[in-house]
């Protein structure tokens, strides 16, 4: 089959053309300065980029990442790790999460650090290890009281020592997760950080220290909680992110990706007619609408009919009728025409609006919303205002000016 010809066109320009996130690598790696100022100065950092980092991308805030001071990156599953490697991501990389038996072959030969958080997590890592005939890393994950993955404390002991007596297994790290640093009442992390603690001593008594030890994720550096570790997991506020309203980032940090689009039509509405499926709204009196090619197969919560808003021409437009797929309809100004630029969602400056505004009008959280951003939508990564770089995760199409 042949692959259509795009190059006619500039890369960044034809990218930008439709709905498209723009990401300020300058803000990103200020984040990262500020959340490592944070923490005692030998504390390593790995940024946690699961889930295409948030949905801004993962490649190139790897690589962004790294340049910022990060020692590590964080994913959840094997597949994220791999496509790390396959784009020259050199750093250690670890998956945060368990990884089934079949995938840990291939983690081993791309030299992807592994969790184990069962016995039979470490068995099978053992057995793979010793099938590839090389010495693998693992970090042992320790149930303190989430109660999702992990090891007891009590039995934290017995699990460590099956690591460090496996011929082919190196206890790299040992680590836990909160549940609830981003909550006001510090008393469940604190909990945590003493059952990690005792754990980990019970393992210093008996002559095994892993080299990391790691508890804290954004929340938990923001709220000075990041307990007795070398290593810190940030995710969120990487991307200028607050944890939850009540563990917010401070003012200096800033959000990093603002989602953008055009108006591709233009027209007017007769009192009397509805807008998009349903009819679910009508005019009043003549009214001036607009197209965006935005849906919630782009990352829109479909919740967002008339209630939520764009911005375009310096003026707030609600949106007018039910969210699409990939289509919405706006009231725009007058004046406003087609191929203008639509502010979607960005760090709320010219008024649009935010990931935390779309979460608490459409009930859910900053993470979620950044997540659902889509493949399709191309991401164009900026530095000092002009672009430099970009990504469109469905055609694996990457590129830069560098
Ligand atoms: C996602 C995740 C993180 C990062 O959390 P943020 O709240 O985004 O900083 C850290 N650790 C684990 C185990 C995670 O799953």
């Amino acid at each position: 089959m042949a692959v259509a010809d795009v190059s006619t066109t500039p890369v960044p320009r034809r990218l930008r053309s439709g709905t498209h996130a723009v990401i300020d690598l300058d803000a990103f790696r200020r984040n990262i300065a500020l959340l490592r100022a944070l923490t005692p100065p030998n504390t390593a950092f790995m940024a946690v980029l699961k889930a295409d980092g948030y949905g801004h991308g993962s490649v190139t805030l790897a690589h962004e990442a790294q340049i910022a001071g990060a020692s590590w990156i964080g994913v959840a599953r094997f597949t994220e790790a791999l496509l790390l490697r396959q784009n020259g991501v050199s750093l250690p990389i670890l998956i945060i999460g368990p990884t089934p038996e079949d995938d840990i072959p291939a983690a081993i030969e791309t030299d992807i650090t592994l969790s184990v958080g069962t016995g039979v997590a470490i068995d099978a890592a053992g057995r793979a290890a010793q099938t590839a005939g090389s010495s693998v890393r693992v970090h042992l994950k320790l149930d303190t009281g989430m109660h999702r993955n992990g090891v007891l404390p009590e039995d934290a002991l017995a699990a460590a020592r099956r690591i460090v007596e496996h011929p082919f297994l190196e206890l790299d790290g040992l680590f836990t997760h909160y549940s609830s640093a981003d909550e006001v009442d510090p008393l469940p992390t604190d909990d945590q950080i003493k059952r990690f603690d005792q754990a980990r001593q019970s393992l210093a008594e008996a002559g095994i220290e892993p080299r990391y030890l790691h508890l804290a994720n954004s929340a938990a550096v923001i709220a000075g909680r990041i307990g007795p570790s070398n290593l810190i997991r940030c995710g969120i506020a990487l991307h200028g992110l607050s944890p939850s309203p009540e563990v917010p980032v401070d003012e200096r940090f800033q959000s990093t990706l603002s989602l953008r689009s055009t108006i591709q039509r233009r027209f007017t509405l007769a009192p009397g007619e509805g807008v998009s499926y349903g009819l679910t709204w009508r005019a009043e009196q003549p009214t001036e609408l607009g197209l965006v090619p935005v849906g919630y197969a782009d990352g829109i919560p479909r919740n967002l009919a008339n209630i939520g808003w764009f911005i375009t021409g310096g003026v707030r437009c609600p949106i007018r009728g039910r969210v699409c797929m990939d289509q919405t309809v706006i009231e725009v100004p007058e004046g406003c025409q087609e191929g203008d630029t639509v502010l979607i969602v960005g760090d709320g400056r010219a008024g649009e609006m935010t990931f935390d505004s779309v979460a608490e009008l459409v009930g859910t959280n900053n993470y979620e919303l950044a997540t659902r951003i889509m493949a399709r939508v191309p991401r164009l990564y900026e530095r000092e205002g002009s672009t430099v770089s970009w990504e469109v995760p469905l055609t694996s199409e990457r590129g830069s000016l560098d």
